[in-house]
């Protein structure tokens, strides 16, 4: 037995298609374009890599989208401004901030937005949390009653993962209704091994290659791999991406498993777009009455 193998990529093409289609509809409508403006800080190479390919996925569904470079050493008086004018701006409809916090956060990280997660309020989902809900859904998970192990507890990855999948389903924002457990950098690996070992689904969000091997997955589990990880092959000197899973291992177990590269990754990405038109369509996020925040970092992977 091998384990279905659940393609991200595949299931990014799903949404794109379905989100291409909600905007021509939107513009034929005679709704004007949905566009996501980017602010690239800095020349870190994977974040620029990153903001291509939104900027590009962004165009192919339809959507325009504008990318605005500043050097880091850019004041924080200027972002402020920078961000200021982009969120009266009406013609913008996603904002997304490679470092510091915008407003129109299709990246969902704003404090406020973040809050109502938190307290299962209508809000923008966190798009790499967005992604492995529906991977999750899309595939027929079931979570309901089921165990959940989320490896890894970041603000911006582990933390809003987990907060969907345990809350209840009947709430403003419908959650999953798991028995969710969060291990972190001090859990001990014994202790990861006894907790994975009882897990349903396994949500890997540490940062470290192989950390799930296939002692630890249970029969026939699913197991999601957030992990982003580039590494030196030993043999023909080139880097390559592993995720946090021992994929060819761990695929003889489990039920279900997502590759990387090409698992969680498009998905975040198809996810970003999809927030970016629900800012469009159902003003989600208020603007007015939040506040600037550059208290939390967004340059997250993907
Ligand atoms: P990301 O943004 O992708 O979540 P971070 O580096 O911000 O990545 O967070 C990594 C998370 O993984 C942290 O919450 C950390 O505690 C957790 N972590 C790191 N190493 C281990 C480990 N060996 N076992 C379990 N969790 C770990």
């Amino acid at each position: 037995h091998v384990a279905t193998v659940v393609s991200g990529a595949e299931l990014a093409r799903q949404i794109h298609k379905e989100v291409q289609s909600d905007i021509a509809k939107l513009v034929a409508e005679g709704n004007r374009r949905p566009h996501l403006s980017v602010i690239l800080v800095g020349d870190d190479h994977a974040s620029h890599t990153y903001v291509r390919n939104k900027t590009r996925t962004a165009s192919l569904l339809g959507m325009s989208s504008s990318t605005i470079f500043r050097p880091s050493s850019v004041s924080q008086e200027e972002m402020l401004e920078l961000i200021d004018k982009f969120n009266r701006d009406r013609n913008i409809s996603g904002l997304l901030v490679q470092l510091p916090l915008p407003e129109k956060d299709v990246d969902g990280f704003h404090i406020v937005n973040i809050g109502k997660l938190c307290l299962d309020q209508r809000c923008m989902i966190p798009a790499t949390a967005a992604a492995v809900w529906e991977i999750i859904r899309r595939t027929g998970l079931e979570t309901v009653g089921k165990n959940v192990l989320v490896v890894g507890r970041s603000k911006n990855v582990g933390m809003p993962i987990a907060m969907l999948l345990h809350s209840d389903r009947k709430h403003e924002r419908s959650g999953g209704d798991a028995t969710v457990i969060m291990a972190h950098r001090c859990t001990p690996l014994p202790r990861l091994k006894e907790l994975a070992r009882l897990a349903d689904i396994v949500i890997a969000a540490a940062g470290v290659p192989h950390l799930i091997t296939a002692d630890m997955v249970k029969e026939g589990a699913a197991v999601i791999d957030v992990g982003i990880n580039r590494m030196q092959d030993p043999v023909t000197g080139k880097s390559r991406l592993v995720g946090d899973v021992d994929f060819e291992a761990v695929k003889e177990k489990a039920g279900f498993i997502t590759p990387v590269p090409g698992g969680v990754g498009p998905m975040t990405i198809a996810m970003l777009q999809a927030n970016t038109l629900v800012t469009e369509e159902k003003k989600i996020v208020e603007w007015a009455e939040t506040r600037l925040c550059l208290l939390l970092a967004s340059g997250s992977g993907s």
